[in-house]
């Protein structure tokens, strides 16, 4: 499970669609699929605070970050390969396109009008590993035209056939053709005509489902659906003995781990490094299973930590097939033991939460989950998160736990000019005007509070009746589509009841009682500008957490703890000009506090019906249609923080230097995407 509850989510919008198929199960989609349009900037985000980090390795620390992430490296080949058949295909079109002796060719084949949509097309199709956004639909070229696409691959990759060639053009100019990933639904209804190669082309959503249900079909975690000799389906895993380059890219990801093994820093790292070797090498899932055990078990010893493999099943309709993904974490040890502080309050938190005692976790004595804060190191996979909490195996979350890994900020990001411009910028568009300075200057706080409670202390409360689950279903499955969003906003809920709550002094995240109700009363403002951000951003309220936060939200006001005001406090407040705020924090307190014993008294008794009513009348979906979406929507049209990023590439040379490459312009770093995404 991958968490968005970070700053990210303000600087990744695409990454917050990317659960939004679950939320729409219970409601019809609101608008007929079409492409997402490109940003009109997009901003290169600089790589050179990953140097910072790198230095506080030590030299074992060191080879062992350059042998992971070479490791990394060499898997970003599946990302493509999983998106789309012919992602691999173009993604060596367009690293070639802009390779330094190619540049001048390219710009001259695009022409000068379209060659900036077509750069942007390029790093976004290389960043996200594939033609779609996270949202579930593809990104589209308007102005660059088909015959300039084909040319383009008649310069860089003449052998490609007609068929080939025609499909790619479609994929990138039209505006009808293959614009999901995957299908929405979980009939799988549609399947052939969207672009997943999880399932060979041509396979449909029904044949699958029938054989899965005949049980003719295995599928697993690491295989993809293809249809054998007599045409029955087939799910082979992927081994180091696969055929073609799975087998080749596997087999290198082995020899980077091998590498590795030697700068292990705990037995469980080593022990995780050698069932991983296991698992490509035999595609059995029990091998992955061992290494997400010894993972967990590792806690938070190991400064650098690691995660690879097939993982997340969010881009498979079936939600069964995983997708890849990969990566390597810096350990902050000084927050980390703030977290594990808060983990050992976790028994003082359940026995102040709004609901039945019966409800109420009995933690053991020792009861402390695995939490890291870490900075991301190397991120590989198709979509950014604030953070995750894994392993997926509910006996193994059960019998060994589970561990969170939550994303920090990289070092001197809170004083980039840059990005508090971008943050300014977005806080004059959806907060008050005399907001936004304290706002800016607690962002960073706000939101380390609100991830850390979310995570450890949300997401790990509560109990619920177990006759209402037989079988040891999860709840958050079994509730269907608006389980995620219950949850998230569960979890969401409980970090806003507590965000002044004394117990955060004592584990010293605040210094004072002063300080606490400062925060809190910052956490509120900012939580309302970051919904509005959201909401122009997603142009829907379906993905599950920002679902939830429209309960959330319309539940206040209709409970007047918030107001619309205008933006400078004194004008009459128009769609235009209007913005959310606070009109009485303890209010907004009691509302929350409030929600969060209803929600969790849907959750323990399965009370299917009202969680169905309360989101139809309280987070209805059709409300981005009404005025005053549509007016934030405009809003956002054009925030820099809409618009997403590319990293700035970097490597690590054989004798341990970090190396950022190229500069702050798309133009100075797509020479450099050859080496950085093959
Ligand atoms: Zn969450």
């Amino acid at each position: 499970m991958k968490s968005f509850s970070s700053k990210f989510r303000f600087l990744l919008f695409v990454s917050l669609f990317s659960l939004s198929y679950f939320a729409m199960a219970d409601n019809k989609p609101v608008s007929k699929l079409t492409p997402i349009p490109l940003p009109k900037t997009l901003r290169v985000e600089s790589s050179s605070p990953l140097a910072l980090v790198w230095e506080t390795l030590t030299e074992k620390e060191k080879h062992l970050a350059y042998h992971l992430t070479q490791a990394g490296q060499a898997g970003r080949t599946f990302l493509f390969y999983e998106s789309h058949p012919a992602a691999l295909k173009i993604r060596d079109v367009l690293t070639k396109a802009f390779a330094k002796k190619n540049l001048a060719q390219t710009k001259q084949i695009i022409g000068a009008d379209a060659f900036p949509e077509f750069i942007i097309y390029a790093a976004k199709f290389l960043d996200g590993g594939g033609p779609y956004a996270s949202s579930n639909r593809k990104y589209i070229l308007k102005t660059t035209t088909p015959d300039k696409i084909s040319a383009l691959l008649n310069a860089y990759a003449p052998k490609t056939s007609k068929a080939d060639q025609t499909e790619i053009v479609a994929l990138l100019t039209d505006v009808s053709y293959q614009v999901q990933q995957h299908p929405d639904g979980a009939d799988g209804a549609g399947l052939e005509d969207t672009g997943t190669n999880l399932y060979q082309k041509g396979i449909r959503g029904e044949e699958v489902r029938q054989a899965v249900d005949k049980g003719t079909l295995n599928t697993t975690l690491n295989c993809r659906v293809e249809r054998g000799k007599d045409g029955q389906l087939l799910c082979p895993a992927q081994t180091t003995n696969s055929p073609g380059f799975i087998g080749v890219t596997l087999r290198n990801i082995v020899k980077s781990l091998k590498s590795a093994e030697k700068y292990a820093s705990t037995a469980h790292q080593r022990a995780q490094m050698e069932a991983m070797v296991k698992y490509f090498n035999s595609g059995n899932i029990d091998d992955f299973r061992a290494a997400n055990i010894e993972w967990v078990q590792d806690r938070a010893a190991s400064v650098v930590d690691f995660m690879i493999g097939w993982v997340e099943v969010y881009e498979d309709w079936l939600a069964r097939i995983a997708s890849w993904e990969s990566y390597v974490q810096i350990v902050d040890r000084k927050i980390s033991l703030t977290a594990e502080a808060l983990a050992k309050k976790a028994q003082r938190f359940e026995d102040g939460m709004p609901y039945d005692t019966k409800y109420k976790k009995t933690f053991p004595k020792d009861y402390s989950p695995p939490a890291i804060m870490v900075y991301y190191f190397q991120e590989i996979s198709s979509f950014r998160s604030g953070g995750y909490n894994l392993p997926n195996f509910d006996d193994i979350r059960r019998d060994v736990g589970a561990k969170n890994v939550i994303r920090l900020p990289l070092p001197g990001e809170d004083k980039d000019p840059e990005i508090k411009a971008l943050y300014r910028e977005m806080l004059e568009a959806f907060a008050p005007a005399n907001k936004i300075d304290p706002e800016l200057e607690a962002r960073e706080k706000v939101w380390q509070n609100i991830v850390l409670m979310h995570e450890i202390i949300g997401h790990g409360s509560g109990t619920y009746n177990q006759e209402k689950y037989p079988n040891n279903v999860d709840p958050i499955s079994a509730l269907g589509s608006l389980g995620s969003a219950l949850e998230e906003e569960r979890a969401d809920l409980a970090a806003l009841t507590f965000m002044s709550d004394p117990l955060l002094i004592e584990v010293g995240i605040y210094s004072n009682s002063d300080e606490a109700k400062k925060i809190r009363d910052l956490s509120y403002d900012y939580y309302l500008a970051d919904f509005l951000r959201r909401t122009s951003g997603q142009r829907t309220f379906s993905e599950s957490h920002q679902r939830g936060h429209w309960l959330a939200v319309n539940t206040l006001l209709k409970n007047k703890a918030i107001e619309w005001i205008a933006k400078d406090g004194k004008s009459k407040a128009t769609v235009d000009n209007q913005v959310l705020a606070v009109k009485d924090y303890d209010k907004f307190q009691q509302v929350v506090r409030n929600l969060l014993g209803t929600l969790q008294d849907i959750k323990a008794e399965r009370k299917e019906k009202a969680l169905q009513d309360l989101f139809t009348d309280d987070a209805p979906l059709d409300a981005i249609n009404s005025a005053w979406a549509q007016a934030i929507i405009r809003r956002g049209e054009d925030l820099k923080i809409n618009a997403g990023y590319v990293e700035q590439p970097w490597r690590i040379s054989p004798n341990l230097k970090y190396q950022t490459l190229g500069g702050k312009t798309l133009e100075s770093v797509a020479p450099f995407w050859e080496a950085y995404y093959r």
